[in-house]
Formats: C-alpha cells, sequence, structure tokens
C-alpha cells in the first residue's frame, strides 16, 4: 500500500511531510494548513459521532 500523498489534498508528499495524529492512527500531510483542515475534519466527524450515541 503506497501512502506517498497528503491525507487532507491529495498533493504528493515531499521533504516537508507533516505527520498529524489522526484518532489514534498517524497519516502525513503535505503542509501546516492541510494538518489543521485534517485535525478539524476529524474532530467535526468524532463530534457527530459522540452526539449519535
Ligand atoms: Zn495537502
Amino acid at each position: 500500500m503506497k501512502e506517498n500523498t497528503c491525507a487532507a489534498c491529495d498533493c504528493e508528499l515531499d521533504a516537508t511531510r507533516i505527520a498529524v495524529k489522526i484518532g489514534g492512527r498517524t497519516v502525513e500531510v503535505c503542509c501546516e494548513e492541510c494538518a489543521v483542515a485534517l485535525r478539524e475534519a476529524e474532530a467535526a466527524a468524532r463530534a457527530s459521532d459522540i452526539s449519535d450515541k
């Protein structure tokens, strides 16, 4: 399984990749902006998940 693309925008990752922990697993994104976007998306998903139960 290849994971050489940004988890947020699907850009190819290079040396400036950033590792972000999302819900217990680590994903890599291309820049800080994508890291923030991913964290916010995960937080929103988790919030809706909790209110579901
Ligand atoms: Zn990106």
